[in-house]
């Protein structure tokens, strides 16, 4: 390395402790700003301003970077964030990723992650047990719940019986059925797994925006008329929109009954089985064939970290035949648990099992629960402050973190309130003191928080609603 100087600079560890002590310093600083009563959550720009800030930005050194990108970016950790559900992350959590960074062990193969791929083992069997598996499950961990969810469908594809789409390609029409309420990602998956606009079956949702089961059953034997083959039913836990669980005790019943794959997308509320108080939301999971939880959601790591879980370990393994011989000895691909490449759809994976492990180990596995309950209590929290107030309303009563409510005002009729709401977001966006969201229920406009960060208090939620009054 002697002769490219450059290399030698960028290699040099004295240099990296004490760029790497500065930087903690600075996000220490960063965090404790984040609390204080007039830091703002983010700082709006429109994109073409933010691409010509960075497109003319002159870089000094790392120091006044990160100072640049955090006042460019959104500070989860304000309390008055209440934005998209991604976690706040726990500072330890954070440290993780610079680890797993640094060490970059991509565990396709046994031999380039031991460490990880071991305790990946070690996580996905708490996750089991917590959900109530027994000895025959087992699962993987993949980068985010959108990749979780096509893992997941591509394995309940797979055990069909008379057919074998990896090996021959699709030889029938095939379908999942999944509530209108339901994350895009498995509509996607379900693209990319070529199953087009046929085969998605949107069943619609009940009043309280759960799956309603009789249109379920309805749906399931009108598509197994017109021909289709069912891989899948889905059920949400929660749905991202309105944060209601669907009921899966009922959905795990039918599909048994029908012997079809029950899935279900737990994403973010997947996190309550942790929690003695709100896990009869999940009642029924434990039947389910495969679940999907990201810790990036209700779990305090940052992302991209999700475990996809399957009932029977055998349906998770046998879902990538193809042959890597280069990489794997023989396909006794159940009892080389070790050689994760064989069960993912990634290659090279960072050791994203150390962002659960480290808070699971330091805190025990109790933080998972403080933080599905102190968030799930905010949710109930800020749902009586809306009720209380003449000026709101609730879309609905929330079941977990996510709460859809909007404005009201005399004199209005509904396209009024539909603009008025819409333009009381984008104040806030551009007021940048607080982070909210909005979704569109039944074509009605809705503002939406998630309330996502244990700091909040319900002075902030106070403090939010008095904002959007005094806005209109
Ligand atoms: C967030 C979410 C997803 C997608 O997960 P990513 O980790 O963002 O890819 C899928 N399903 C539900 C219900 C979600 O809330």
């Amino acid at each position: 390395m002697k002769n490219y100087p450059k290399l030698q600079q960028a290699y040099d560890f004295n240099h990296f402790e004490k760029q790497g002590k500065d930087l903690i310093s600075q996000l220490s600083k960063h965090l404790r700003n984040s609390q204080l009563n007039n830091a703002q959550s983010n700082n709006w720009l429109e994109p073409k301003d933010e691409l010509s800030f960075w497109q003319n930005y002159q870089f000094k050194n790392t120091t006044t970077f990160v100072d640049d990108l955090l006042q460019h970016s959104i500070h989860l950790h304000n309390p008055k964030y209440m934005g998209h559900q991604v976690s706040v992350p726990a500072p330890l959590s954070a440290l993780t990723n610079l680890i797993s960074g640094l060490l970059n062990n991509g565990m396709a193969v046994y031999e380039m992650g031991q460490a990880g791929t071991a305790i990946e083992r070690v996580v996905v069997e708490l996750f089991c047990q917590t959900l109530g598996y027994d000895y025959k499950a087992n699962g993987v961990m993949t980068s985010g719940g959108t990749l979780a969810n096509l893992t997941a469908l591509l394995a309940a594809r797979q055990a069909i019986k008379d057919t074998d789409v990896w090996q021959q390609g699709c030889q029938q029409k095939l379908a999942v059925l999944v509530s209108d309420q339901a994350h895009y990602s498995i509509d996607r998956a379900a693209r990319v797994m070529g199953l087009g606009n046929d085969g998605v079956i949107l069943v619609p949702t009940k009043d309280d925006f759960s799956m309603d089961i009789d249109a379920m059953k309805k749906s399931y034997q009108d598509t197994i008329d017109a021909g289709f083959k069912v891989i899948a039913i889905v059920g949400s836990a929660c749905s991202t929109a309105t944060g209601i669980y669907d009921d899966l005790t009922a959905i795990g019943r039918f599909c048994q009954q029908q012997k079809t794959w029950f899935h279900v997308d737990g994403a973010h509320g997947g996190a309550a089985i942790f929690s003695s108080k709100y896990k009869k939301l999940l009642k029924g999971i434990e039947a389910a064939d495969s679940v999907i939880i990201d810790t990036h959601k209700m779990m305090l790591t940052p992302a991209l970290s999700t475990v996809v879980l399957f009932k029977d370990k055998k349906s998770g393994s046998q879902t990538f035949h193809q042959k890597a011989q280069y990489l794997f000895e023989d396909n006794a691909i159940e009892e080389q648990w070790y050689n994760g490449g064989l069960r993912t759809f990634e290659c090279t994976k960072l050791m994203m099992c150390l962002k659960f492990y480290i808070l699971w180990k330091t805190y025990g596995v109790e933080v998972f629960e403080e933080n599905v309950d102190c968030l799930y209590g905010l949710g109930e929290t800020f749902a009586e402050l809306v009720n209380q107030h003449k000026d709101f309303e609730l879309a609905l009563n929330p079941q977990s973190n996510i709460v859809c409510f909007r404005y009201l005002k005399e004199g209005c009729n509904e396209q009024q309130l539909n603009e008025l709401n819409k333009k009381i977001r984008q104040k806030l966006l551009e007021d940048s003191e607080f982070y909210i969201v909005q979704t569109v229920l039944n074509e009605t406009h809705y503002l939406r928080v998630t309330l996502m960060n244990p700091m909040t208090t319900e002075v902030h939620l106070h403090s939010l609603l008095k904002k959007i009054s005094l806005f209109t």
